[in-house]
């Protein structure tokens, strides 16, 4: 059985995280989607809420499932027995990080890393911009799934009226 991991922060899923993990979920026999605690990162959903949303997105995909991490990925990895990370590469600009991160990946514990062409369609789209959007009332329907697009549009309004600032 192989099985391969699609980290990130995700906050929110969007349609181009969803797409790499739809697509892993056809080349392996199992996925994990981690949604990583990153401390460092003020983010505008909590983790519960971030892995409640990915739940809710990928309830179709028998073989998938939603697990949150807060250690290194490599441990995870080696852990849960792990034979891949996927990742989504969306222009050149994700390449040295990317590389580099797969590269310190294999040297500390040997896990592989698999860099997944993102579809074109989705190789502008991040969580970043999807939120700062959203947060100027913009749409974001077509970015992503509609239970996010719910859970946006209700955090816009709790932080109009509260006179906060989304995604800040
Ligand atoms: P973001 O970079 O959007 O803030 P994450 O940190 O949650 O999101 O990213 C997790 C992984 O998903 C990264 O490998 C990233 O390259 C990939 N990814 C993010 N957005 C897309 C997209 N639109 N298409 C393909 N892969 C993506």
């Amino acid at each position: 059985m192989k099985k391969a991991i699609c980290p990130g922060s995700f906050d929110p899923i969007t349609n181009g995280h969803l797409d790499v993990i739809e697509r892993a979920s056809h080349l392996f026999d199992k996925v994990v989607v981690a949604v990583l605690v990153n401390s460092s990162k003020g983010s505008l959903f909590t983790v519960d809420e971030r892995i409640a949303l990915a739940k809710d997105c990928v309830k179709h995909l028998s073989n998938v499932k939603v697990d949150s991490w807060s250690g290194l990925l490599v441990d995870y990895c080696r852990e849960n027995d792990i034979d891949a990370i996927v990742k989504g590469l969306r222009a050149v600009s994700d390449f040295d990080y990317e590389l580099q991160m797969a590269q310190i990946n294999l040297q500390l514990k040997g896990v592989d890393t698999l860099l997944m062409a993102a579809k074109p369609a989705y190789s502008f789209l991040s969580s970043s911009l999807v939120r700062e959007i959203a947060r100027y009332g913009g749409d974001v329907s077509s970015l992503v799934p509609a239970g996010v697009l719910i859970e946006l549009v209700k955090k816009a309004k709790d932080s109009s009226s509260a006179g906060s600032q989304l995604g800040r």
